[in-house]
């Protein structure tokens, strides 16, 4: 697993080099106010080029399953080649925009009895405030996630120093050996467990990506009276894997009864809170299905805690309002 968990790293640890330096250049104000898209775009696909360079190269028989396909670059000359020229500040090589969109459609792979999954960027809203997003990489062998990699550019290495400028780390879970927290230059920094006490807990800043009317009610219920922390993207799993938070909650809104999450969203998250010390299931305590294909068509909402709390939650979930 050590060449794997290395490889996966340097591969996390590259897409977010890419991620950090379209931010950096991102002088729009339209794209703060989300009007233009197109810098989280350029990104999305750089960052899944890369990654899927590096994993398909090092396991060529392992599927990747990616959140994004090179159709739509294919389609939009001008776009491809922003992408191409971001890919080729980060490659080995200086390489074409048809290799660009191969290493991007390696990402097409199918679910099945072992692959990757990749989430390019996710918090797309966050990347574009310049806020949480992260760059999410799971490896998965007969439905559990054996490695998961959370690479999170603009997470300061403790939450309560956010003014810092020490911004940027990386959560790396293997299946039976903890969670530890890197540097964004891929230094390891320490071992992070959950923490026992009840401190507040962390929820989407979407309001329409959960019920955050549901979710207060149960933090009353569970007597946590600290506010929210509203963070966009799987970093939410990162702090409660090291205590910043006791609970991630997620059920699901009622104005999108049939939305089901997706593989992608989950999986690298998932493990990092497990490692840590946490327990992860969906809202009716039922584990994470990784195995329905892209989507996780068994489970409703989220549930992630330092497992002490779990069943606590569950319970108010039942007896909820
Ligand atoms: P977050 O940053 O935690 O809000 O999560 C971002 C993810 O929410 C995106 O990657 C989407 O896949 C996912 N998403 C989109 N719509 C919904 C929805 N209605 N309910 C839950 N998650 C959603
Ligand atoms: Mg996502």
């Amino acid at each position: 697993m050590l060449q794997k968990k290395q490889i996966a790293i340097n591969a996390v640890l590259k897409a977010m080099r890419l991620c950090e330096q379209v931010q950096a250049e991102m002088v729009s104000t339209d794209a703060i106010q989300k009007v233009d898209r197109s810098p989280v775009t350029v990104a999305d696909f750089g960052s899944q080029a890369l990654i899927c360079k590096a994993i398909g190269d090092a396991f060529s028989d392992d599927p990747i399953v990616a959140e994004e396909s090179a159709q739509a670059l294919r389609e939009n000359p001008t776009l491809l080649e922003r992408v191409t020229s971001y890919v080729n500040c980060f490659a080995k090589e200086t390489v074409s925009a048809e290799t660009v969109c191969a290493w991007i459609d390696r990402g097409s792979g199918e679910v099945g009895q072992r692959f990757w999954t990749l989430d390019p960027i996710d918090g797309t809203k966050g990347f574009l405030r310049r806020d949480q997003y992260v760059i999410a990489l799971a490896y998965i062998v007969d439905g559990v996630v054996r490695l998961g990699v959370l690479g999170c550019p603009n997470l300061p290495y403790l939450l309560k120093d956010a003014d810092t400028e020490q911004r940027g780390c990386l959560f790396v879970a293997a299946y039976g050996e903890g969670t530890q927290l890197y540097t964004n230059t891929g230094d390891f920094l320490e071992q992070v467990h959950v923490s026992e006490e009840v401190h507040c807990f962390a929820e989407s800043v979407e309001s329409t990506h959960g019920d955050s009317d549901a979710h207060s009610k149960i933090a009353e219920a569970l007597g946590i009276t600290e506010s929210p922390v509203r963070m966009d993207s799987q970093a939410k799993y990162g702090i409660v894997s090291r205590g910043e938070a006791s609970l991630y909650i997620r059920l699901p809104n009622p104005a999108y009864p049939d939305y089901r999450e997706c593989i992608w969203d989950h999986a690298a998250g998932m493990i990092v809170v497990q490692e840590a010390g946490g327990t992860v299931t969906d809202a009716n305590g039922a584990p994470l299905n990784f195995l329905t294909g892209k989507r996780m068509h068994e489970n409703r909402g989220i549930v992630a805690t330092n497992g002490k709390l779990h069943q606590r939650v569950l319970k108010a979930l039942v007896s909820k309002p």
